[in-house]
């Protein structure tokens, strides 16, 4: 058969909320998707249990995703080999600093030569050459195509079913076309922008901006003052698209995973939370907020505003980015959090 054995790699906030809906559509096109989604866990034990063996008994994440319940066609396996043994729809959804020394595994089995990825993942890399995309990791460590989507798409909310939209960047129509059934529902609407690397430096460049939100939310400044640093925010991740890649499509900024998840990110999202409390707490550490508010979620917008420092730092670029120059500084230099709007 022609069938597509989809597989997730992740299931943390996002992957088990996407997990809902990708289980969802498999089940509703089993001419196009094999029946089962195997869905890679990172194991661990919670109250003494087994996470993959709660989530193939309970079909709930209990500790990601708790209070909403997975398709039974959702198979969590520890095993990473296993779990994407056959794919030939790779899903990544795990933070973006775990990812490297992840693929390195997938590859030792061999994949099928029509093996297709997708991106969920909101973060950025670099070398000595520059900025690194998640997808160019990806594409380049399994030598595979690799899609993205990427949007206003807060965990939470998609599992309770709000409505709202996400942008499918990709290179080709064909992999749009059947990207976009696997993920597209009544409540989560998919849109194509043929502009992947534009998407995806949306949605890693925004969870900057995000702890920026957060860090007026901690100085006690109202909305005019997140909305200043969401639109100075916005301009430097457009400057620093048109800095660093060619072909980026001025439309995608007005995307779902442009402004949209901007605004999302800037009041509803766990970067900016974070931040408020980092300012309240006086410089608490990021990995103290992510074990006691989050309870072991990761946030990407502290990871990725290193990287972006770093990446501007070695081009000579920090005087054209002062928003994202503050940002990194108050994070992670012991700058007054005042700075946020001293540039
Ligand atoms: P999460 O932050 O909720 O959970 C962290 C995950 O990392 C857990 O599944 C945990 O088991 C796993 N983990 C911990 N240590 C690990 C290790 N050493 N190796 C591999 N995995 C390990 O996860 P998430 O929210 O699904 O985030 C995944 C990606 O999705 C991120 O890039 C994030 O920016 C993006 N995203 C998140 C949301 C959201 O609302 N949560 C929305 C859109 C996009
Ligand atoms: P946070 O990681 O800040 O919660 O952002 C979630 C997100 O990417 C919403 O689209
Ligand atoms: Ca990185």
């Amino acid at each position: 058969t022609n069938r597509k054995k989809v597989v997730l790699v992740g299931s943390g906030n996002w992957g088990s909320a996407i997990a809902r809906i990708v289980g969802d559509n498999i089940t509703a096109n089993p001419q196009l998707f094999e029946p089962t989604l195997n869905m890679w866990v990172f194991e661990e034990l919670v109250d003494g249990r087994k996470l993959t063996e709660i989530i193939n008994t309970e079909h709930e994440n209990v500790k990601y995703l708790p209070g909403y319940k997975l398709p039974t066609n959702v198979v969590a396996v520890p095993d990473l080999k296993e779990a994407t043994k056959g794919a030939h729809i790779l899903i990544f959804c795990v933070p973006h600093q775990f990812l490297g020394r992840m693929l390195p595994q997938i590859k030792e089995q061999g994949l099928d030569p029509n093996c297709c990825a997708v991106s969920l993942i909101k973060g950025i890399d670099f070398n000595d050459k520059g900025v690194v995309l998640v997808s160019n990791i990806i594409r380049d460590a399994l030598n595979i195509d690799c899609s993205v989507l990427m949007g206003a798409n807060v965990a939470n909310e998609v599992a309770a079913g709000d409505f709202c939209e996400s942008t499918l960047g990709c290179t080709g129509v064909q992999e749009g076309a059947l990207l976009q059934q696997l993920f597209h529902a009544p409540t989560f609407h998919v849109n194509i922008a043929m502009d992947p690397n534009g998407v995806e430096l949306c949605g890693a460049l925004k969870n900057v901006v995000a702890l920026g939100a957060g860090f007026c939310d901690g100085l006690g400044y109202g909305g005019n003052t997140k909305a200043a640093i969401i639109r100075l925010g916005l301009i430097e991740m457009k400057k620093f698209c048109y800095r660093f890649f060619d072909g980026i499509k001025e439309d995608t900024f007005f995307e779902s995973c442009g402004v949209a998840d901007l605004i999302t990110t800037c009041f509803g999202g766990r970067n900016r939370k974070c931040a408020e409390l980092f300012v309240k707490d006086k410089g608490v550490a990021w990995e103290t907020l992510e074990n006691t508010v989050l309870n072991g979620q990761k946030l990407q917008g502290t990871w990725t505003a290193k990287e972006v420092y770093t990446i501007l730092d070695k081009t000579n670029a920090i005087a054209d980015f002062p928003l994202f120059v503050a940002i990194y500084r108050i994070a992670f230099e012991g700058a007054d959090p005042k700075t946020i709007t001293s540039f």
